[in-house]
């Protein structure tokens, strides 16, 4: 109960608290009975009881707010870079894991880096080539199966082709193998 002083006492701990230490319930323009201190530990309790039910909560909520969790976690890592590496530092196993399923979740994308990064080294990569358009070629290569081959290559004895779009095609990993680095259009 509310005194007028602007007061109340904790339901669960029995502690006279000001208002600010009790959430303020939207839902019907009411304090809640229990303070913010004993709430946060009932849920804490509940979350470790229920493991299953949490992360069926959590799932939910997820699919209601996509996109909403990877921005909370970017901003996470901007906001506390060191303690984001130091998890990365002191869970190698875990962060392993977390790499592996981003990958098999980004396989277009991830092809199309590595991509850039051999481009890159094989100095390649015009200033105008175009990634948006590049990474394209690989989701359309994941999507039909096949591979993503430099028509003229990057790096052969005679030639040195441009990682960029135009200079792109899908191929059959047997085709791409044959090909190798040996085969570009006119030839000598
Ligand atoms: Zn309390």
């Amino acid at each position: 109960m509310t005194t007028a002083d602007g007061r109340q006492i904790c339901k669960a701990c029995q502690v006279d608290k000001v208002l600010a230490d009790f959430h303020f319930r939207n839902d019907n323009g009411k304090y809640r009975a229990v303070c913010k201190a004993c709430w946060g530990a009932r849920c804490k309790k509940w979350h470790q009881d229920n493991p299953e039910r949490r992360k069926a909560h959590r799932d939910k909520w997820e699919r209601k707010n996509p996109g909403h969790v990877t921005k909370r976690k970017a901003d996470y890592r901007e906001r506390h870079p060191i303690k984001y590496r130091l998890w990365n530092l002191l869970n190698p196993e875990k962060k392993k894991q977390l790499n592996k399923d981003w990958k098999s979740r980004n396989r277009p994308r991830v092809a199309a880096q590595a991509a850039k990064r051999r481009a890159a080294l094989a100095q390649a990569t015009p200033k105008w080539a175009d990634f948006e358009a590049i990474q394209d070629v690989f989701i359309e290569a994941e999507y039909f199966q096949l591979e993503v081959d430099h028509t003229v290559p990057l790096t052969s004895k005679l030639v040195c082709g441009l990682h960029c779009e135009d200079n792109l095609q899908l191929m059959t990993t047997a085709d791409n193998r044959r090909k190798s680095n040996k085969y570009w259009p006119d030839m000598p």
